[in-house]
């Protein structure tokens, strides 16, 4: 049992501060977000993560999860400290490390006897050293202290699962009493542990969301060469996918990657290559590729209707991916102002994400979280989340309520086939048109 303080109540700290409670620690979740700390003693959840909730309960009900806005507190108390603040794209492309420096500030302040600081947050090579001076600086009575690298993979969606149950563990430290610390507080998670230096872990973090976002630009770019020699992208993906080389995860051909890690992620590994003096061809193309898929869905549907003034689209999704209310970096929150831009008006679908989508999108669109309702007197539909609401949709319900039987679908949802013997227009990406 360790007292461990986790700063920053986010996605990534809350889901491993509750993990952590349940392997049996006692944990303090820290935020300067008091709404956030008062909601979370009140079983409010900040985000929608699938067993979230019903963890964190338990877990205050067993006394093992306490919240607080009083981060100096929790810092004094805990033998180990996550940072877990959020690491934005500044407008320069780099991670922006203000929420970092302040927490190592706090920590630096409040340093009362040996204590292992673990940064969780995926951030540039160097961060490491730059935590480990900021705290050394405001320390008063040069208390030892070792600075750990414990980059977080967890997908969301599937949050808990993937931190009860991890592939890895990166655990990259100068020191051996930390490595040990970090890797006993992970035996309940993994057995495979990647012992590192704090370098090593910093960069392992951006090189794995910068090799999968290689294979989601890598698989767009094929379908669109699909789109113009008149093949099919998921058969092409099945192919190349049952290469066990290769793999099948990954390659599904779309709209390309959004949410808050990958766009961000292959921003700032390519300003540290920048900074180190290289020159990474290979992310440009990756990030290119991704731009241009949104744009790419929009002109198949001009293409499909000719004009889209005075038009009415609905569009199924507003979350970056399904299973989650994030819409950081949804291709939604782009394409929907394009449509409103070319003239037409928009219904959006989500079962969740609206009231995040709204902070962005306001009054551009009708929001419903009933997918019929959307579709109703649409001249046509769009696809960009694949929710289970929308693979399921009952299609000649949606044929019948809709204006003109046409969809273009962003994420290669529905069997050409099927398409056309209901007698849909279906356009999809990188698979013949069906018309
Ligand atoms: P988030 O925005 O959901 O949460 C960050 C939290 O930190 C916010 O609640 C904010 O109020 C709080 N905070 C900021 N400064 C603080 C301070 N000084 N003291 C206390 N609290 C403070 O962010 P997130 O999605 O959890 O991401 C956190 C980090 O983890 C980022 O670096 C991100 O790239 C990385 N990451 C995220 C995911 C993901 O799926 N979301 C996955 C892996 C890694």
């Amino acid at each position: 049992m360790k007292k461990i303080a986790v700063i920053g109540t986010g996605y990534v700290g809350l889901v491993s501060g509750a993990c952590f409670a349940e392997a049996g620690n006692r944990v303090t979740c820290c935020d300067i977000d008091e709404k956030k700390i008062a909601n979370l003693w009140n079983g409010i959840m900040p985000i929608y993560e699938p067993g979230l909730k019903e963890l964190v309960q338990q877990n205050v009900e067993k006394g093992t999860l306490y919240f607080t806005s009083h981060t100096e507190e929790a810092i004094r108390e805990a033998e180990v400290i996550f940072i877990a603040v959020g690491t934005p794209m500044s407008a320069t492309g780099e991670a922006d490390l203000t929420y970092i420096k302040q927490a190592a500030g706090t920590i630096g302040d409040n340093l009362t006897g040996y204590k292992v600081i673990v940064t969780k947050s995926t951030v540039p090579v160097g961060t490491g050293k730059t935590v480990e001076s900021i705290v050394r600086e405001r320390s008063r009575d040069n208390q030892a202290f070792d600075i750990v690298s414990n980059p977080e993979f967890l997908r969301e969606g599937a949050a808990i699962k993937d931190s009860m149950n991890m592939e890895r563990a990166v655990i990259g430290t100068a020191s051996e009493k930390a490595f040990q610390i970090i890797a006993d507080l992970h035996k309940p998670f993994t057995s495979t542990i990647v012992k590192a230096t704090v370098e090593s872990a910093e960069l392992i973090k951006y090189a794995a969301n910068a090799f999968l976002a290689t294979k989601i630009s890598f698989i767009n770019d094929i379908a669109n060469i699909c789109d113009r020699v008149g093949a099919d992208v998921t058969k092409v993906a099945e192919g190349i996918g049952l290469d066990s080389r290769i793999g099948n995860k990954f390659l599904q051909a779309g709209i390309g990657f959004g949410g808050s890690c990958f766009p961000k992620d292959t921003a700032a590994l390519l300003h540290i290559a920048e900074s180190s003096g290289y020159d990474f061809n290979l992310i440009k193309a990756v990030i290119e590729t991704n731009e241009g898929q949104r744009a790419r869905l929009v002109s198949k549907l001009e293409t499909a209707l000719g004009s889209m003034k005075g038009k009415t689209f609905s569009v199924l999704g507003l979350a970056f991916k399904p299973n989650t209310n994030d819409t950081r970096y949804s291709p939604a929150l782009d394409i929907i102002p394009q449509l409103r831009d070319m003239g037409a008006m928009v219904k959006a679908f989500d079962p969740i994400a609206i009231g995040e989508a709204k902070k962005q999108l306001g009054n551009q669109c009708i929001y419903s979280d009933n997918v019929y309702e959307t579709v109703k007197n649409t001249d046509a539909c769009v696809i960009l989340t694949d929710w289970q609401e929308v693979k399921q949709l009952d299609l000649m319900k949606v044929k019948r309520l809709m204006n003109n039987p046409l969809i273009v679908d962003g994420r290669n949802l529905f069997d050409l086939e099927q398409m056309d013997q209901l007698g849909f227009t279906y356009i999809s990406m990188g698979r013949p048109a069906v018309q």
